[in-house]
């Protein structure tokens, strides 16, 4: 999918510098009229890739959202003072992960597997 909008991207790039080109050409004294609609033609198809582009893109930003979230979630809970339940070793970030929305613990040293919310402090 990303890549897919990178190719897309960069078609409507080229597009729209061969538009520019083809325009700037229809203004020169060699240029003739028809290239400017050509440069009107490659940037109205520009524009509908770049559209397409930023649709995908939303759609991939959904799934950055996720990733986010168990990014940002060590900075709201205080990842420090987070031990095991079971073992009491230190638990680590990536040891937390967000499963159908509730955090839920992984212990990389024990590995017993529980929700955070049943942890009273919380
Ligand atoms: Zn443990």
């Amino acid at each position: 999918m990303k890549a897919a909008r990178t190719i897309l991207y960069i078609v409507a790039g080229i597009l729209i510098i061969f538009a520019f080109l083809f325009i700037l050409g229809a203004f020169s004294p060699s240029g003739s009229t028809s290239w400017l609609l050509v440069g009107l033609g490659g940037l109205a198809v520009a524009f509908v890739f770049i559209i397409i582009g930023a649709r995908l893109g939303a759609k991939a930003a959904g799934t950055t959202q996720n990733i986010s979230v168990n990014v940002d979630l060590p900075g709201n809970m205080k990842m420090d003072a987070i031990k095991c339940q079971s073992c009491g070793a230190p638990l680590a970030a990536d040891d937390i992960k967000m499963i159908q929305g509730a955090p839920v613990v992984t212990c990389h040293s024990c590995g017993t597997t529980y929700q955070l919310t049943e942890e009273p402090k919380w």
